[in-house]
């Protein structure tokens, strides 16, 4: 293990501050640098990366990690209060935009696992072209996107139902129903 990141934790776990089987726990999205890792015990690697319940007693330790002066230790402090569900202490915890843009960048992703599906019900992904199979009056932009348009390079905006692509140079939602995968 880093020493330089044993040195900066104090050799304990820099979220509940155990000193028992410590290793490096890499901040998602990170470039393995010493400011994207933090370290951890077992007990919070653990919990962390196995899909299991969260201990909320063992994580009572987030109270006092998440004012840790490490911004990553802020962002995993977050992830899981996030993931507990403690409003309590989410509400307290206050993080930098770009701090809070790297913390919610994981929360996110995890919860837009669900892709939309087209009408036929293949799953949609960034990138992929599409026809519209319905004439589909756009709101606020004038104009009807006529059935049969090709749409490519459409654009998925977490909405489980709904992508984005460019009809007459115009950036719009679609509703993924609406639609066909080529
Ligand atoms: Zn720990």
């Amino acid at each position: 293990m880093d020493s330089k990141l044993l040195e900066r934790a104090n050799h304990k776990c820099e979220l509940c501050g155990s000193v028992e089987n410590l290793s490096t726990l890499e901040v998602t999205p990170s470039n393995g640098s010493i400011e994207q890792t933090i370290c951890v015990c077992d007990t919070c690697r653990n919990q962390i990366d196995g899909n299991v319940v969260l201990d909320s007693n063992h994580f009572r330790c987030l109270g006092d990690s998440m004012w840790s002066e490490i911004p990553a230790v802020q962002v995993v402090s977050y992830r899981l209060l996030k993931k507990l569900n403690n409003q309590e202490l989410l509400d307290m915890l206050y993080l930098e935009d770009d701090i809070k843009a790297w913390a919610d960048s994981e929360v996110e992703s995890s919860e837009t696992q669900e892709l939309p599906k087209d009408s036929n019900g293949t799953v949609l992904n960034q990138g992929d072209s599409v026809t519209i199979i319905k004439d589909l009056e756009v709101k606020g932009a004038n104009f009807t996107a006529k059935r049969g348009t090709l749409v490519k390079g459409i654009i998925l905006n977490g909405n489980p139902e709904q992508v984005e692509g460019k009809v007459n140079g115009t950036r719009i939602v679609l509703l993924s129903c609406f639609l066909k995968k080529v």
